[in-house]
């Protein structure tokens, strides 16, 4: 089985080639342009889709050295994410199924990214984990913690009720005044500064639940107050709040992780999306996993991002299974995990 990938949801184009789950090329053409807006701008992202999308298919194609003609099927994500973005990919795997002769497989990118596991490579050491496991989503859409029941079947038991994890990194990086998204910068910053020296306010929400948006709140208060005495006050202590905001929302994502390992007694734990490249996120899970001995597994960091690999991962699995889309396929830019 191979199986084309495409992954437009967002900000990145991104193609895929994988035979029978092994990885064989993974293009992903990030955008720069909206990195002076403070956050993706849908409709610069839609053109960039478009100018990106053949180029980026040809490369993985070329790169993964097959023949285009043994390709079984176009996996592509029909959300969620940016309408217009999601668009450019729908309308290039029906162009593609239609001129190839081949069955398209619809994705729910929030599958996708869960499923970035399964992924196989030549020489790596492939661990895959056993099921049910639980995986924490945290992306720039998304903070949810999934029980795993089997690759195609997945419940949400925690989910932010407002902002996600990444969104959090990036509002606060924007009030810093960095560019977008902050939240690999603040984690490069952080590196350098006391993750003790300020204390920002954490939510009381009940049962596996999320809440970001009173600590943004509370971050961007703070930085008021603090420039009224100080205007250069970021400037002088930005490893120092870049710090303590990262140790903040890692001690909010690992309490209800944690809580959910306990109440449902299972030991095997991922994480995946953006927000799981964080260093200081994978360093706390380690020391969890370890005292805890939970068997944990954290993406390389090609697939934290957004990516065509596990797209077409998830469609392999589909593709077993007989899940094919149909041409009148129309992407959704809202959608559970189980849609
Ligand atoms: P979704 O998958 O929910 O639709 P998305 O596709 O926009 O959302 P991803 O591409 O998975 O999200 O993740 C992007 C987010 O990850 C951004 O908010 C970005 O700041 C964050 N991120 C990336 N690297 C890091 C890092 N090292 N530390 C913290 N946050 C990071
Ligand atoms: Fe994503």
């Amino acid at each position: 089985i191979i199986i084309l990938g495409i992954e437009s949801s967002c900000d990145d184009t991104s193609a895929a080639v994988l035979k029978n789950g092994y990885l064989l090329s993974n293009i992903i053409a990030s955008q720069k342009v909206h990195e002076a807006y403070g956050g993706v701008v849908p409709e610069l992202a839609s053109r960039a889709h478009q100018q990106n999308i053949v180029p980026v298919v040809d490369q993985a194609i070329k790169q993964a050295g097959i023949d285009r003609k043994d390709i079984s099927a176009v996996a592509f994500t029909r959300g969620p994410g940016l309408l217009g973005s999601l668009l450019v990919g729908t309308s290039f795997a029906k162009g593609y199924a239609l001129a190839a002769g081949v069955p398209m497989i619809e994705i729910n990118h929030l599958q996708g990214h869960v499923l970035a596991h399964f992924l196989k490579e030549d020489g790596a050491e492939n661990r895959e984990p056993k099921f049910p496991h639980l995986c924490l989503l945290v992306s720039g859409g998304n903070s949810q913690i999934i029980l795993v029941k089997d690759h195609l079947e997945m419940e949400v038991i925690g989910q932010t009720i407002d902002d996600a994890a990444g969104e959090a990194f990036d509002k606060c990086a924007k009030v810093m005044g960095m560019p977008y998204p902050g939240g690999p910068l603040i984690d490069r910053l952080a590196k350098e500064g006391n993750p003790d020296a300020f204390q920002f306010a954490k939510p009381q929400i009940k049962d596996l639940d999320y809440s970001f948006s009173g600590l943004k709140t509370s971050f961007l208060y703070f930085l008021r107050d603090q420039l009224k005495e100080n205007e250069n006050f970021i400037e002088e202590n930005k490893p120092d709040l870049c710090a303590s905001l990262q140790r903040t929302i890692i001690e909010i994502l690992m309490k209800k992780l944690v809580k959910a390992c306990k109440e449902t007694g299972i030991r095997e734990v991922t994480v995946a999306g953006g927000v799981s490249a964080n260093s200081g996120l994978q360093n706390a899970l380690r020391e969890e996993a370890a005292k805890r001995k939970w068997n944990l597994f954290i993406p390389k960091f090609a697939f934290t991002m957004d990516n065509a690999a596990m797209i077409a991962m998830t469609g392999h699995y589909k593709y077993l299974n007989n899940e094919f889309a149909e041409m009148d396929a129309v992407p959704f830019a809202r959608m559970n995990i189980q849609e």
